[in-house]
């Protein structure tokens, strides 16, 4: 797609459509839009808009499908695949200053946001009325990054990711029509689902500028758990018997002993050097969640446990969960001057073991720095390797070992993205994956996105 560079004339149009202080060509503002929290290389836009109303977005929107101009929506910048980077250039949408949460309806269990709402501070509001908005991806980040996303977190096992827990969607299209997807009911049958389809689509078919969001009550008990093994195969075993014996743990991590020796340097931890699970129970009563501690204990006896702590402190389990939030930022303290990059690969959670042993030989033996860990109940695998930045050689391994990761994972019948999106670095999988679904994929996007201009560069090949 030829796209048309930004000229006077256009920034003349746009400054009658957004207040003047709220366009910048500064560089610092440029630089700051050019990356996210990934490896990708960075890329400059030629102007980043402020909008603050949903009219603002759709007359930009508008002028740029006219034009022919690449506009990409930017959260918070956190995503982890290069989402959010505009590789052609053009607009960037930057919503943090369309962060308002508009109304939290408890006796629904629904809130009504703008996409800049940080979900933490969501949250931090609903604390006080009992309710939280359940998909937590740990980073800062921005309600319409996670829809775009489709984020999940440590406690989507339970609650579902970003798209389980959207109910309606306001979204402006290429052209500037402004529709809405979904309805405020906790179910319908009516129609085709597009709120689905935008969701987790990554900018590319519209923007977003309001949702409802689902909310559930903060349960009154908790009870967590660490396990500790020696050989990270029988931990990863132990997640597929707790999930087969219906123990319905909120959250199922693994952490190779590599991850515990970064968090107790870096967050001061003091966990035992193995490979650890990280288990959390809730429950109406203590009884019920004593008795799902005790046949976890079992399972993870069987397996050959080195140690089992459980009964731990809610501020304890507060500085794990934490720690586990911050790994790859703690991963880039510890390794200083190396780059992070990781894999999102998410298998049946029958073959989760599998998957592990495999990613565990392809590193053994490799010098580059490598970490195994993720959301291990939902089969999700976030394989993390330290790489120093000029170094060809070691980016040319570790690409190797990813895209065998990645291989294997959907010859098991998976994907390879649980939660990041496709963004830059997975387009290149998206035919292995999807087949002859991909040209209904393309299809779609020509239908919604004639002239190319949202996000481009991202998903397809
Ligand atoms: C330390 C760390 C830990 C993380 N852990 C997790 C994790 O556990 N699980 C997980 O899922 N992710 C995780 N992430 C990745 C990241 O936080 C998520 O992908 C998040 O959803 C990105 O949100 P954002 O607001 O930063 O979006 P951005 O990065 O700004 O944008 C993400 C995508 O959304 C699009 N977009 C933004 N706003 C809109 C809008 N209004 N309408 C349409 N499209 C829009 C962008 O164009 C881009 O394609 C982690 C990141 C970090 C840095």
């Amino acid at each position: 797609m030829e796209y048309k560079k930004i000229t006077e004339e256009d920034i003349r149009f746009i400054q009658n459509i957004v207040d003047k202080d709220r366009i910048s060509q500064g560089i610092s503002n440029l630089n700051l839009h050019s990356i996210d929290q990934s490896h990708h290389k960075p890329s400059l836009p030629e102007l980043v808009i402020w909008p603050i109303k949903e009219e603002e977005v759709s007359g930009i929107l508008k002028y740029a499908n006219e034009r022919f101009i690449p506009v990409t929506a930017w959260g918070a910048g956190t995503s982890l695949e290069g989402n959010s980077i505009p590789v052609d250039k053009g607009i960037v949408l930057d919503f943090s200053m369309m962060n308002r949460i508009i109304q939290i309806r408890e006796e629904d269990f629904q809130a009504d946001v703008q996409p800049g709402v940080i979900y933490q501070d969501l949250n931090h509001k609903l604390r006080y009325k009992g309710l939280f908005f359940p998909p937590d991806p740990g980073a800062r980040a921005s309600i319409g990054g996670m829809i775009a996303n489709n984020a999940s977190g440590i406690r989507s096992i339970r609650y579902g990711s970003t798209r389980e827990n959207v109910l309606r969607l306001k979204v402006v299209l290429a052209n500037g029509q402004i529709i809405e997807l979904g309805k405020n009911t906790q179910k319908t049958s009516s129609g085709y689902d597009l709120l689905r389809l935008f969701i987790g689509s990554e900018g590319t078919l519209g923007i977003v500028v309001e949702a409802t969001v689902r909310l559930r009550g903060i349960p009154e008990h908790f009870s967590a758990c660490l396990v500790s093994f020696k050989d990270i195969y029988s931990a990863s075993k132990a997640v597929f018997q707790i999930m087969r014996a219906g123990l319905e743990p909120v959250c199922l991590e693994i952490m190779d002993s590599n991850c515990i020796k970064v968090v107790n340097r870096i967050n001061g931890l003091n966990l035992k050097h193995l490979h650890t699970l990280i288990i959390e129970f809730q429950g109406s009563s203590k009884e019920a969640l004593k008795d799902s501690v005790d046949m976890c204990e079992q399972i993870c006896k069987d397996l050959g446990y080195k140690e089992f702590i459980f009964g731990i402190e809610r501020d304890d389990y507060k500085r794990i969960i934490d720690a586990r939030h911050l790994l790859g930022e703690s991963m880039r303290k510890y390794h200083p001057g190396r780059v992070h990059t990781v894999t999102d690969v998410a298998v049946p959670i029958s073959r989760f073991p599998e998957l592990i042993l495999f990613a565990e030989k392809l590193t053994k033996n490799i010098k580059i720095p490598a970490y195994i860990f993720g959301h291990a109940g939902e089969g999700n695998l976030h394989l993390a390797f330290m790489v120093k930045e000029e170094d060809s050689e070691e980016w040319h391994l570790v690409d190797e070992i990813k895209d065998k990761v990645t291989d294997m994972a959907i010859k098991l019948g998976g994907t390879c993205t649980g939660e990041h999106g496709v963004g830059i670095g997975k387009r290149k999988y998206m035919e292995k994956e999807h087949g002859d679904s991909l040209f209904w994929m393309k299809k779609i996007k020509e239908l919604f996105d004639p002239h190319g201009i949202l996000n481009p560069g991202k998903i397809f090949p």
